[in-house]
């Protein structure tokens, strides 16, 4: 994500505001209520892997494919977790969990499977992109010049930060460049910099961000692609020969007891050797899944300490376009008192030929908007657009909008530093416990997090750490895969 981050920054300053074009109790057999413990002599071992996410999957193959016998245990009616593909338009399956693949260059897994799924893909530019001002009409070309030192300026002071000093990123932007004695249009336009470029990029608002940590992940270079046919493409593959029992919802993981894991469904308990646990950090963080033992101190603590962060998507099908479809991304400066509301949008037009347009809240107002109905939040979308674009503008002929917040299986987009997190967490979120239990998830993985590549990664990670286990050996095959993703 900290690619999308740099090559934002770059394009907002330099190119998108110049207007230049920017988861067998493991009852195998379906029995409700197997209270049956696990032992080791009979027959191959035993795997069960809650969530059938990215991670789930990614990690329940690389199991199956091993040799033990897998049982993935997800809440959902379906597979996927925060890959969520709807094909209720003809034309463009709309992606409204992730969509891209960041830095689709050399040693993305995600891409290399792609590729050779034979998925097909297009890609959007960030610096195809064209600024309009929240108070209606194109960004004057005086205000993009104005605009682009401001994000310089934004980016400077966040690449010069006293990295032992911890602070929120709002607190060092503002300090550093004097924000309250700026302008109205200038303090516009750090906000701006600061939702555009950094809470949508990490979800959580630029006074929780940790100036210290929010980037401190890795990002593969190369073009961002989309799925014509959706992510579910993906999960899709992953899941084919897997056991999966979906509106399976975990409560309770209990590790107690010389050997196996028991686990507590709202369709009955279910044993195995070992548990991979795939939960989105929003889900542990809640509660709502009982682990007996309780977990270790600093497991517990990572769980607090991490954020989760919110980003919502609108996606609107217009009759036709009303925009200039040549572009990818079109930007919004909100007005005085609306920071943070409708500040990005991307065009499917060039990518699929269809007249969709996806607007992004992520942070205090993605989250906010959550409680309205769907017609609010549409109406909400519109009043932005026909600012932007004018009054004429036509209806949208269907919406779909996300609330990932409220979602009881996500409790968020993904995981963030917020002000007093540290990525030895998401070390300590991944430590297995006791040789039984194994964690994986985009949470869990300090290069790559908030992404679909980190999710999958740490799916063969934690996949990888139960082979050890299970043969007792440390030289297990490297979890790191490039030219076979299931390594
Ligand atoms: C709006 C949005 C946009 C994004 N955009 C991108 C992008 O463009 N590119 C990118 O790389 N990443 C993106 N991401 C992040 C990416 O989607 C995630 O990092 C990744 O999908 C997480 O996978 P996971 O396996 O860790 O978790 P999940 O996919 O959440 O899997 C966890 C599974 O556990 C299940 N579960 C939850 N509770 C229970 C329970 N009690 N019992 C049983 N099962 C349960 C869930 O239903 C889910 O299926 C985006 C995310 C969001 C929300």
């Amino acid at each position: 994500m900290k690619r999308r981050t740099v090559m934002k920054t770059a394009g907002m300053g330099l190119g998108a505001f110049m207007g230049l074009g920017t988861q067998r109790a493991l009852a195998l057999t379906g029995r409700a209520s197997d209270q049956a413990g696990v032992t080791p002599s009979q027959g191959p071992r035993k795997a069960i892997v809650i969530g059938a996410g990215i991670s789930g999957l990614a990690a329940a193959q690389r199991l199956r494919t091993a040799g033990l016998e897998v049982l993935v245990l997800e809440a959902r009616d379906r597979i996927g977790g925060r890959l969520h593909t709807s094909t209720a338009w003809r034309g463009p399956a709309m992606d409204l969990g992730a969509s891209w693949i960041h830095g689709a260059g050399p040693g993305n897994p995600v891409a290399v499977l792609a590729k050779q799924l034979g998925a097909r893909l297009t890609s959007t530019t960030y610096d195809n992109a064209e600024a309009y001002d929240g108070e209606g009409g194109e960004l004057a070309d005086h205000h993009n010049r104005l605009l682009e030192a401001i994000q310089r300026q934004v980016a400077t002071a966040i690449a010069e930060r006293d990295r032992r000093k911890e602070q929120s990123l709002k607190a060092l932007v503002y300090d550093e460049l004097d924000y309250q004695d700026r302008p109205v249009l200038e303090q516009r336009m750090i906000d701006f910099a600061l939702n555009g470029t950094y809470e949508h990029e990490y979800g959580a608002s630029a006074d929780q961000l940790s100036a210290r940590w929010f980037d401190s992940g890795e990002a593969f270079e190369g073009p961002e692609h989309l799925f014509l046919d959706g992510y579910q493409v993906l999960s899709t593959h992953l899941a084919a020969g897997l056991n999966i029992k979906l509106k399976h919802e975990v409560s309770a993981v209990t590790y107690q007891g010389p050997s196996g894991v028991t686990v507590q469904t709202n369709q009955g308990e279910f044993s195995a050797h070992y548990v991979v646990v795939t939960l989105p950090l929003g889900v542990l963080k809640s509660g709502r899944v009982n682990f007996t033992p309780a977990l270790p101190t600093s497991k517990r603590a990572a769980i607090e300490g991490l954020g989760v962060g919110v980003l919502n998507k609108c996606c609107l099908l217009f009759p036709q376009t009303f925009w200039n479809s040549r572009l990818d991304w079109l930007n919004q400066l909100p007005r005085q008192g609306k920071a943070g509301q409708w500040a990005e949008w991307v065009s499917f037009a060039r990518p699929t030929g269809r007249p969709v347009l996806m607007g992004f809240n992520a942070a205090d107002f993605g989250r906010k908007i959550e409680s309205w109905d769907d017609t609010a939040i549409v109406q909400s979308a519109m009043g932005a657009l026909r600012t932007m674009f004018g009054q004429g503008i036509p209806a949208p002929v269907d919406a779909l909008v996300t609330r990932w917040a409220a979602d009881p299986y996500a409790r968020g987009a993904y995981s963030c530093h917020v002000v007093g997190s540290t990525p030895q967490q998401r070390d300590d979120l991944a430590q297995s416990v006791n040789g039984r239990l194994f964690f994986a998830g985009e949470a869990t993985e300090r290069q790559y997090y908030q992404t679909v590549h980190g999710a999958y990664l740490s799916g063969l990670r934690a996949a990888n750490e139960v082979l050890r286990q299970n043969t007792g050996s440390t030289a297990a095959a490297p979890w790191r895969p490039m030219a076979s993703p299931l390594g």
